[in-house]
């Protein structure tokens, strides 16, 4: 299995040949085709296996692969647990679009919220956020979430733990109910098949 079979576009390739990955993991060989189908995704998969990429690849594909309706509105949203979290996956964002013409941001508690409202009255196409400091900029005004179309939650398992479900339930509620959604996660356990069974329809569940 390569990464050109799994028909991620060339310049999504390039970047991946830029890192120097040879091969897909198992995750990614697993969970890049179901998110490229447009279907929901569940995906098991410990911090290690390369599941990062294994829904920013396919991500960013599905963005680049339609044009929005209006440019650099916001389209995907990821929601991390913690705020080192989210800056590697932006940062992993960054990395795999550098040949796209995909603008993003990442978001969370702890730091001014002036630079952050900066940035996304700039124009984005993808966010990464805590769930906290999403909701703020929200209270804002400073989110439009109307035009989104894919929700990642990932560490789904963490979110839960550190007590985000009442944020997350709110900012589900904020979204629009046409959308695809990704949820990743260290383990099924019964809470997390709880909120997936309110959160995904049909989904493709991935296990490594
Ligand atoms: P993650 O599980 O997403 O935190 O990724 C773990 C590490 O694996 C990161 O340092 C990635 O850069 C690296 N990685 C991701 N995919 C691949 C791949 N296909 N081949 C080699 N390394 C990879």
């Amino acid at each position: 299995m390569s990464f050109e079979q799994l028909g991620l576009s060339p310049a999504l390739l390039q970047a991946v040949q830029e890192k120097g990955y040879s091969k897909p993991s198992p995750i990614q060989a697993q969970a890049i085709p179901a998110v490229l189908s447009g279907r929901d995704v569940m995906a098991a998969a410990q911090t290690g296996t390369g599941k990062t990429a294994g829904f920013t690849l396919p991500l960013l594909h599905r963005l680049h692969d339609t044009a929005p309706v209006h440019p650099h509105r916001l389209r995907a949203l990821v929601l991390t647990p913690t705020r080192e979290l989210a800056a590697q996956v932006g940062d992993s964002v960054e990395t795999y679009g550098a040949h796209l013409p995909l603008k993003s941001a990442v978001v969370f508690g702890g730091v001014k919220i002036n630079p952050q409202i900066a940035k996304l009255r700039r124009g984005i196409d993808i966010l990464v956020a805590t769930p906290g400091r999403l909701l703020d900029l929200h209270g804002q005004g400073e989110v439009d979430f109307s035009e989104l179309e894919i929700l990642v939650l990932d560490e789904a398992d963490r979110m839960l733990d550190m007590g985000f479900i009442h944020d997350i339930r709110r900012i589900l509620k904020l979204l629009p109910a046409k959308r695809q959604n990704l949820l990743f996660s260290a383990t099924f356990a019964p809470e997390i098949r709880e909120l997936t069974g309110s959160i995904l329809s049909n989904p493709v569940e991935v296990e490594v």
